[in-house]
C-alpha cells in the first residue's frame, strides 16, 4: 500500500473521532487530477468538520481541509500537467470529498485554479477560503454600486480570517473601514491592517431595532444572526451588506424595514461553487491588490500535525486572522 499522512474523521458509535494517521492511497476518491498537497489554510468551516459541531461531513471516512495548494502529480484533464502548481477552494472538498488536511489530494481539474501570479503556495493558503470569500464580498458590494464615497464599510468578525483580510482589502480600495471585533486586545492589530475605528461587537449584538442612526454605506459580516439585523438596521438609505458568515448563529431576526424603508439590499456569498470566471476573477485581483506585508501580518503557519489541535480554537473565536498549515 502507497500511504500518506492525513487527519482522518470517523464516526463510530460514539460519534465523530479525529485522528492523523497513515491514509491508504487506494482510498481517495474519483477525480481527474492528484495533487501533492504542500500548504492547507484552516477555516471556520474546518473546525465544524473537525470538532461535529456542525454535519458538515457528510460521508466518512473524511479527511478535512476545505482548501489547499500543491503540485500536480498526474492528471487525466488536458487543463494541467504534473509540476502545475494549483489552488483548490471550496466544492466540498473536506465536507463531501476527501480535503486538505493530507498529503494527497485527487479532485477534478474543473474545480482547479492556476496559482495566481505574483503569490506563493503559502500566500495563497494565508487567503485561503476565508480571504477569497472577503474579496468576492468587496466585488459584490462594488457591483452594487458602491463606492468609498458612499460612506464607511463595517467589517464583522474582524479579527477573524474572512475579516482580517476584508478590512486589509477595503482600506486598499480607499474605503472608511470600521472594525468590529468581540477583542479587547485586537485593536492595535486591526487597526495595522487599516480599520480607521474599531467597533466592541456588543454594540452589534443585542436585540435589533427595525431601523436605527445610518452608520454605513457597505458592510461584510461573517457573523450572522442579531449582528447582521443590526448591520441592516444601522445601513444607510441604498446601503448593501454581504453575508457571508454565521460564525454566531445561523438565524437572521431582523424585519423587512431596512429593505422597503432605506432600499438597503442584503447580498448572499457563496465562495463554495463560484464558477471558474469570478473564482478566476477573484484570486487575481488578491494577488494584485492584497498588501502581502497585512498579509503577513495576519498570518501565523503551522504544521499538518498541529491543526487537528485548533479545531475547538477556532470555533471559540481565538484564532487570529489566517493560520496556514504548512505539509511539504
Ligand atoms: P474565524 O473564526 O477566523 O473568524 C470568525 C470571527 O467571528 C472570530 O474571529 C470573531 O471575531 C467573530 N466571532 C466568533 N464567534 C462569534 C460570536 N459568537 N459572536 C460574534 N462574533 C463572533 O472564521 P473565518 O473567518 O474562517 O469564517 C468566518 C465565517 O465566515 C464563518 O461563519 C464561516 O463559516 C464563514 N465563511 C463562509 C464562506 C462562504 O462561502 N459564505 C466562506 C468562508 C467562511 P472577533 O473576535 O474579532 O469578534
Amino acid at each position: 500500500m502507497t500511504a500518506f499522512k492525513a487527519w482522518v474523521v470517523e464516526k463510530g458509535e460514539g460519534g465523530q473521532s479525529l485522528a492523523f494517521e497513515d491514509f491508504d492511497e487506494a482510498g481517495l476518491m474519483d477525480g481527474d487530477v492528484t495533487v501533492r498537497v504542500t500548504h492547507s489554510g484552516l477555516n471556520y468551516k474546518d473546525g465544524l468538520a473537525m470538532t461535529g459541531r456542525m454535519p458538515v461531513v457528510r460521508r466518512f471516512p473524511m479527511i478535512p481541509g476545505i482548501d489547499f495548494c500543491g503540485v500536480v502529480e498526474t492528471s487525466d484533464d488536458p487543463a494541467w500537467k504534473p509540476g502545475d502548481t494549483v489552488v483548490l477552494t471550496g466544492w466540498g472538498v473536506g465536507e463531501t470529498h476527501l480535503g486538505g488536511f493530507a498529503e494527497r489530494a485527487r479532485v477534478k481539474g474543473d474545480w482547479l485554479v492556476p496559482l495566481p501570479d505574483g503569490l506563493s503556495p503559502a500566500q495563497a493558503m494565508a487567503i485561503g477560503t476565508a480571504g477569497y470569500t472577503a474579496m468576492l464580498s468587496v466585488i459584490a458590494l462594488e457591483k452594487h454600486g458602491l463606492t468609498p464615497q458612499s460612506g464607511p464599510a463595517v467589517v464583522t468578525g474582524a479579527s477573524g480570517g474572512v475579516g482580517s483580510v476584508a478590512v486589509s482589502l477595503l482600506k486598499r480600495g480607499g474605503w472608511h473601514v470600521i472594525a468590529a471585533t468581540g477583542r479587547d486586545g485586537e485593536a492595535d492589530y486591526l487597526n495595522g491592517l487599516g480599520a480607521a475605528e474599531i467597533l466592541d461587537r456588543a454594540e452589534l449584538s443585542g436585540d435589533p431595532k427595525p431601523l436605527a442612526k445610518e452608520r454605513w454605506a457597505a458592510g461584510i459580516d461573517a457573523v450572522g444572526s442579531k449582528t447582521l439585523a443590526n448591520l441592516l438596521a444601522m445601513a444607510k438609505a441604498g446601503g448593501a451588506i454581504a453575508a457571508c458568515g454565521n460564525a454566531g448563529g445561523m438565524d437572521l431576526p431582523s424585519s423587512v424595514a431596512p429593505f422597503i424603508l432605506r432600499g438597503v439590499s442584503l447580498i448572499g456569498i457563496n465562495s463554495v461553487t463560484t464558477p471558474q470566471k469570478p473564482r478566476r476573477e477573484a484570486w487575481a485581483r488578491l494577488a494584485e491588490e492584497l498588501d502581502l506585508d497585512a498579509l503577513a501580518a495576519m498570518t501565523r503557519t503551522i504544521s499538518l500535525k498541529d491543526v487537528g489541535g485548533l479545531g475547538e480554537t477556532i470555533l471559540a473565536g481565538q484564532t487570529r486572522g489566517r493560520t496556514v498549515v504548512e505539509i511539504g
